[in-house]
This record gives structure tokens, C-alpha cells and sequence, in this order.
């Protein structure tokens, strides 16, 4: 699929939404002025992820309040974060395109920062959070992500978490036409980027309800940017096995030579265990690790739609039909 001719100038904010309805009608009084004070043209794209409350309902009463400006995508079932603001890209005609949480964890007040940004001449402009608010695992845990995944990809990002971030049209168009089934945007971006920069913004705690991440879908996020940018994981592993093989092939000479002039031993024989258990475990992570690529590789190759968007309210005429998402 490819995206509609890009207007100058003009802005479009990318949303995704999954059950979201204690947010919603905070976020547009708050959206709309900010951007209507930037003095050019905008969009706003939302992309209903299959939300099970409130949500479709509230976003196509705006869609309909605000035509022409607010725009629902509406996917057919639940396609994860990342495939809907990927399902969002292809309904956008900005020459920048931004994207936000709709949960207010970033403030729409900074988008006129991104903007000057990309004006300057800046394809990707990513984003740190400015004192981050969430709770003290989360940050423990996106500290550890951070770190390993900049020295793992090579990549110089200091904060991939945060998605209040800008694309050129130009990245954009690129990253719609990469169909990799599992994805991460903010790394996709680096990838395609040429003059990325990074900025600080202000982040906030979670206006309404809960995270829509559970720690299951908070780790196999984490294995797409690992496993999606890098295959360093596999090449630790075959390292590790190697030293484990020498050592252990060092430690059978030491014990042959130690049985000639000392003696067989019999003592020790947890430790083997202990040894044995470590080494059965290195090698079924291993196992576990080259399962993450293959699954991956399974779900490339079934080359299943990505996401299905079922019909996208507001906008022009209000494309309606279902449509797939490659
Ligand atoms: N989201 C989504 N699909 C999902 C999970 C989340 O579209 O499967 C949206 C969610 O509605 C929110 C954004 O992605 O707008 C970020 O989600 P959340 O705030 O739960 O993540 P966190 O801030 O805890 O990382
Ligand atoms: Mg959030």
C-alpha cells in the first residue's frame, strides 16, 4: 500500500488506541488547540486497535464533530501498537508525521518542539523523557532494554520507549513499505534515517486507567527489537557454546591428568550436577533464542496481512470496505 501524495507543510498526528475511553475526551480539547496555534495544516489519525469499550464510538463522534481534520482507521481485530501506527502511516498525507500515546503521557503541548525540529531540516526526531513517570519497574526495566539494545544494534538511541516522535514523509514512506510482520517504529526510523536528532520532552503519568501492556506483551515487545534489529543474540550464544565446549574440554584433561597421578576421584559429584544443570540451561536458552528467530521467520514467510483495517471513518469520502494491510 502506498501513501496518498504528501501535502507541504502540513502535519499529521498518528494515534493508536486500545481501549482508551477515560482518555479520550480529554485528549482532543487538549490536541486540537495545540495544533491549530501552529498555524499550518493538519491531521489527526487515529487508529482503533480493536478496542472493546467505549472507544470506536467516541473516536467516530469526533471523526464526524471534526471532518476533514479527525480521521478513524478501524482495524478489524487487535494488531499490537506498532502495527497499528503502521496501519495509521498509510492513511497520512502530512509532510511530517507524528506520533503520540493517547493515554496523555505526552503532552501535546510539546508537538510544536518536534515540528521546529523537522522544520530545521531533521528527518527523525526522537525523544527522552524528561522525568519519567511511571512506576519504578517499569523504568528499571527500560533502563536495562535501552542499554542493551543501543550496544546490541549499534544504534545511538537513548530512549526507544518514548513514541512522541516525528517522520519525515519521506522515512515514513519507507517504513510502510518495509513489511516485516513484527516491528518496532522508533528503531525502524533509525534505520531509514539521515539526520535524526534527539530532544528532551516533558512526560506525564497516565492520565486514565491502566497500561495496556501486560509484562508477557511488555517482553515479547522487547524480543521484536532485539531479535528485529540485531542477530548479536545468536552470535553471544554460539561464542558462549563455544568457551563452554573449550572449558569443558580443558576441565576432561585436567581430570585425566589428575587421575594419573593422583587417582580416580569420586567426591564431587553435585558439583557435575550443578555444572551439568548450568550447561542444560545455556543450551536450552540457546534453543529458546533461535525459536524467536524462526518463529519470527514462520510468520514472515505465512505472509499473513499485518493488520486489517475494516474501515476508515472520516477523511474525504470515508473509505469504506475492509482492507488489508501487507
Ligand atoms: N496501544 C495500542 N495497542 C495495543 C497496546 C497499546 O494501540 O495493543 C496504545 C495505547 O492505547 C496507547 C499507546 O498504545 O495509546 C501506549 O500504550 P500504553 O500507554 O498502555 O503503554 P505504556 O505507556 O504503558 O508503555
Ligand atoms: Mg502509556
Amino acid at each position: 500500500m502506498r501513501s496518498p501524495a504528501a501535502v507541504a507543510r502540513k502535519v499529521s498526528i498518528v494515534i493508536p488506541v486500545f481501549n482508551e475511553e477515560g482518555n479520550l475526551p480529554t485528549l482532543l480539547p487538549r490536541l486540537l488547540p495545540a495544533l491549530e496555534a501552529m498555524g499550518r495544516p493538519y491531521e489527526v489519525v487515529f487508529v482503533d486497535d480493536g478496542s472493546r469499550d467505549r472507544s470506536l464510538e467516541l473516536l467516530r463522534a469526533a471523526a464526524a464533530q471534526h471532518p476533514g481534520t479527525v480521521k478513524v482507521v478501524e482495524l478489524l481485530r487487535n494488531a499490537g501498537q506498532h502495527m497499528a501506527i503502521m496501519a495509521a502511516f498509510t492513511e497520512t498525507d502530512g509532510e511530517y508525521v507524528i506520533t503520540l500515546d493517547a493515554d496523555l503521557q505526552n503532552p501535546p503541548e510539546e508537538i510544536p518542539k518536534l515540528v521546529a525540529q523537522m522544520d530545521a531540516g531533521h528527518d527523525v526526531v526522537g525523544t527522552v523523557r524528561a522525568k519519567r513517570q511511571d512506576t519504578f519497574f517499569r523504568k528499571a526495566a527500560s533502563r536495562l532494554v535501552n542499554r542493551t539494545t543501543s550496544v546490541i544494534t549499534g544504534m545511538r538511541l537513548n530512549d526507544y520507549g518514548c513514541m512522541l516522535r516525528g517522520y519525515h514523509r519521506d522515512v515514513v514512506d519507507v517504513m510502510t513499505a518495509s513489511d516485516e510482520v513484527s516491528t518496532f517504529i522508533p528503531a525502524l526510523a533509525q534505520l531509514y534515517a539521515r539526520r535524526p536528532v534527539e530532544i528532551e520532552v516533558a512526560h506525564e503519568e497516565r492520565h486514565e486507567g491502566e497500561s495496556k501492556y501486560s509484562l508477557l506483551k511488555l517482553v515479547r515487545l522487547n524480543f521484536d527489537l532485539m531479535t528485529g534489529f540485531s542477530v548479536v543474540p545468536l552470535q553471544l550464544f554460539g561464542l558462549l557454546g563455544f568457551l563452554t565446549a573449550f572449558f569443558g574440554l580443558a576441565f576432561g584433561v585436567f581430570l585425566l591428568v589428575r587421575r594419573i597421578l593422583v587417582g580416580a576421584e569420586v567426591q564431587g559429584v553435585f558439583t557435575l550436577f550443578a555444572l551439568a544443570f548450568l550447561v542444560m540451561g545455556v543450551i536450552l536458552a540457546g534453543v529458546g533464542i533461535v525459536g524467536e528467530y524462526v518463529g519470527r521467520i514462520y510468520q514472515q514467510v505465512r505472509g499473513r496481512p499485518r493488520y486489517l483495517i475494516r474501515r476508515v471513518h472520516g477523511g474525504e469520502a470515508g473509505t469504506e470496505g475492509a482492507g488489508g494491510g501487507r
